[in-house]
């Protein structure tokens, strides 16, 4: 009996695992014509201070594929990476994020900040710097409003030969985030030697962090490295008052969840942010 169930699972592992090779490779093909097709578009959710106020956005992709359906970032994104395709696709992200941006900000006549997110590839491109700060210039849109959000495996890849790209980017004012703190493998010393002004802890910490006394632990270590190095320290997957509390308790200067937004189209943004945040 148990070799046949031993059998069966590895039979099913086999199934998932081609299963997950064949959506891939679907993935891959619907994404070649994705971008031409103009089906990708991006949200934006709010980034609240302590004090409740609007702070700014943080861009999410979303894809609607006429083949596939809503296919979330977490699946497409590290497609587009392993299939050369994530240059273009970061453009087209950038590019509609500034486009969209611009226009909120005209319409409600004030400005936010935006963070996009990165990925690895997009930061290896040698002329990356000079495209995104041209396309913010084009855009009208002033660095210091800009944050992108980096991965800390991204980092660890080649400190070495980023760091000047990410000291380029500071320099006209651009804010560097980094993201899904706590989850990857960087070293306190790599942190240290990196122009970083915010961490944003890993939604898994915060999803535990009231039953969980180790979570809790992580949090609060997390934001007194932040704070011993003059970091801001981000919450993100706020769902609940209970976590607010206790995020605001331990120190965090910003939050982010679905207990605020969850991520909004261009137009219910600035619904949101006229509705519930009309000062600073
Ligand atoms: P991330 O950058 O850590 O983004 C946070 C994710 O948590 C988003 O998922 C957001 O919708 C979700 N989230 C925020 N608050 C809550 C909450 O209260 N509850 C729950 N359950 N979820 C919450 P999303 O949009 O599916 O994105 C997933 C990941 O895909 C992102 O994680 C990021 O790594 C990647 N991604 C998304 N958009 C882009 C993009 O434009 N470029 C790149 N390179 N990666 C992106
Ligand atoms: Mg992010
Ligand atoms: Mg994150
Ligand atoms: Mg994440």
């Amino acid at each position: 009996y148990e070799s046949k169930r031993l059998k069966n699972s590895a039979h099913l592992f086999k199934n998932t695992m081609q299963e997950g090779y064949l959506r891939n490779v679907n993935i891959e093909q619907a994404l070649r014509s994705a971008i031409e097709n103009r089906e990708f578009f991006m949200v934006y959710q709010p980034q609240i201070s302590t004090q409740g106020a609007f702070y700014g956005v943080e861009a999410l992709a979303r894809w609607n594929s006429p083949i596939l359906g809503n296919v979330p970032p977490d699946a497409f994104i590290p497609v587009a990476e392993a299939s050369g395709q994530m240059p273009a696709l970061g453009r087209c992200i950038i590019e509609a994020s500034f486009a969209d941006i611009k226009g909120v900000q005209q319409a409600l006549g004030r400005t936010f900040y935006t963070s996009i997110n990165l990925s690895a590839r997009q930061l290896l491109e040698p002329d990356f710097a000079a495209y995104f700060i041209g396309k913010m210039r084009e855009e009208g849109i002033q660095g210091v409003w800009a944050a992108l959000e980096i991965t800390e495996s991204l980092l660890i890849e080649d400190v070495g030969s980023i760091l000047p790209l990410l000291q380029e980017l500071k320099a006209h004012g651009i804010k560097l985030s980094m993201d899904d703190f706590g989850t990857g493998y960087s070293s306190l010393s790599m942190l240290r030697m990196l122009p970083i002004d915010e961490l944003k802890i890993d939604k898994s910490f915060i999803d535990t962090v009231l039953l969980d006394k180790g979570a809790q632990q992580m949090v609060q270590s997390i934001i007194t490295i932040g704070k011993n190095l003059e970091m801001d320290v981000v919450a993100e997957g706020i769902e609940t008052k209970e976590q607010l509390d206790m995020l605001t308790h331990f120190g965090c200067d910003r939050f982010q969840g679905y207990y605020f937004a969850r991520p909004l189209d261009k137009e219910a943004l600035a619904d949101f942010i006229q509705e519930n945040h009309p000062y600073m």
